[in-house]
C-alpha cells in the first residue's frame, strides 16, 4: 500500500488538473464510505466507492465516482 506517491492522473484521456492552482500531481487516496456515516452528511448517493485525488502543491482534494487512471510514462 504505498499509493501517495504524487504523480499524474487522466479520465477519458483527459489529463486532470487542480481546480484551483492547475497543478497535475496528485495524490491518490480512498474513500472508506461507510454508508450509514455518509448519510448524515448527504453523501450516501455516492454509495461506498469514490477515489480521491488530492492535489500535491496546494492540498485541494477532488472526489471520483470512477477510477482515475494514472499516469506514469512522463518525466
Ligand atoms: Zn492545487
Amino acid at each position: 500500500m504505498s499509493e501517495n506517491v504524487p504523480c499524474e492522473y487522466q479520465i477519458d484521456d483527459e489529463l486532470i488538473e487542480c481546480n484551483h492552482c492547475k497543478n497535475t500531481m496528485f495524490i491518490k487516496g480512498a474513500a472508506m464510505l461507510n454508508t450509514a456515516k455518509m448519510t448524515f452528511l448527504g453523501l450516501d448517493w455516492l454509495n461506498r466507492s469514490a477515489v480521491t485525488l488530492m492535489c500535491d502543491k496546494c492540498g485541494l482534494i477532488h472526489w471520483f465516482g470512477k477510477a482515475p487512471t494514472p499516469k506514469y510514462n512522463r518525466s
